[in-house]
């Protein structure tokens, strides 16, 4: 498969030939260890840039911790508007959704920002907040003087982060965050939050693409060694036209899913994503990631269902990808409007 992006070669190295041997212990302990955040920090996986490169680092941390590719993203996605507003490195994470629910943002929106000296305050409670354990930073969704706006937090002791122990993307940072008066500022048009904050989704969406593509990568990787390996009745697995046309017919449409994110990402315009592209890549990709890591479990017999095993991870990912960056069945809705409209 052709790469999406150029990423610099020792950050290529770490997700390809370090990150498979850790990926199990993220998973178990939900958490990436110190350590990998610093490395992945030196070999420069939080200044990509440009989005290819970013869909590309994404994909390829994908194939075996998908959690990793996902603190990339949503790094990548906030960085892309607040990155000339910090001082100091650091990684982003993004408070949007709030506990009443995710999809309806407005109707749910109680988090406030008030003015203080010259800048604001940020009173409320987040959910599903991911790189939330590791962050520096918080870029939030909150209601302003002038209405819906995004503020850029630093953390501090007015910020409270409590893990969540999800059964998907574990490593994620996912946590419940609590801001009480955390010092703020603004990261966006004042009143226009709603709208920046779905473009940062609309990247989030295009990227959760790329992690499926790792996904359907990682797990035809494991069921083609699994069908050269195993032999079954006197013949390798391999030679049995059931898997063959199985893991024939996902390389095809990963083919075609590559295809459609690259597009996506090189049309793209600073961080501005075409919101149809990234939902019908998201809704293309979670459905064959599902698919893949489903063939692949089969294959492996099993041993497929063994806990914290590579196909076992892969599976419990790929679900996320249907909830995270939106539900998708708003982006079947969103897709049907547009194409109503003609
Ligand atoms: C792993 C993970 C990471 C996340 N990371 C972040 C993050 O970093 N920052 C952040 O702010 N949020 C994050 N989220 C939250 C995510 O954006 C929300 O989960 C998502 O928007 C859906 O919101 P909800 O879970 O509250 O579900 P709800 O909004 O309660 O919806 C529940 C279900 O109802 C159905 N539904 C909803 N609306 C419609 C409709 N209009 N038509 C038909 N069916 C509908 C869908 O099946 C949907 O799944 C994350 C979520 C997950 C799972």
């Amino acid at each position: 498969m052709a790469s999406l992006g150029s990423i610099p070669g020792g950050l290529r190295d770490l997700l390809l030939g370090e990150l498979p041997g850790v990926a199990e212990a993220i998973d178990r302990d939900n958490r990436v260890p110190e350590g990998l955040l610093s490395r992945l920090e030196e070999e420069g996986a939080f200044r990509l840039g440009e989005l290819p490169s970013l869909m590309e680092a994404v994909r390829l941390a994908s194939r075996s911790s998908p959690a990793v590719g996902h603190v990339i993203l949503i790094h990548g996605t906030a960085w892309c508007r607040v990155g000339r507003l910090v001082g100091e490195p650091g990684i982003v994470a993004v408070s949007i959704t709030e506990p009443g629910g995710g999809t309806d943002v407005l109707g749910n929106l109680e988090t406030r920002a008030e003015a203080s000296g010259g800048g604001y305050r940020v009173t409320g409670v987040k959910v599903f907040t991911s790189n939330a354990l590791y962050a520096r930073y918080f870029l939030v969704l909150a209601r302003g003087p002038e209405g819906p706006t995004l503020y850029l937090a630093e953390r501090s002791g007015a910020v409270s982060v409590e893990p969540m122990d999800l059964t998907t993307l574990r490593g994620a940072g996912v946590a419940r965050v609590e801001y009480r008066g955390a010092e703020a500022v603004e990261a966006g048009t004042p009143g226009r939050g709603l709208r920046e904050a779905l473009e940062a989704i609309n990247v989030g969406r295009l990227g959760y693409a790329a992690i499926a593509l790792g996904i359907v990568e990682g797990a035809l990787e494991a069921a083609l060694e699994r069908m050269r390996s195993h032999r079954v009745f006197g013949k390798p697995l391999g030679e049995y036209q059931g898997p063959r046309w199985m893991v024939a017919e996902i390389a095809a449409e990963a083919s075609a899913l590559e295809a459609l994110i690259r597009e996506a990402a090189s049309a793209a315009e600073g961080c501005r994503v075409d919101p149809l592209r990234a939902a019908m890549a998201k809704v293309l990709g979670a459905r064959l990631a599902q698919r893949a890591s489903w063939v692949a479990t089969q294959l492996m017999g099993g041993r497929g269902l063994a806990r914290w095993s590579l196909t076992e991870r892969l599976s419990r990912d790929s679900r996320a990808l249907d909830i995270g960056e939106g539900a998708r069945e708003v982006l079947l809705d969103f897709i049907a409007s547009r194409l109503l409209k003609g």
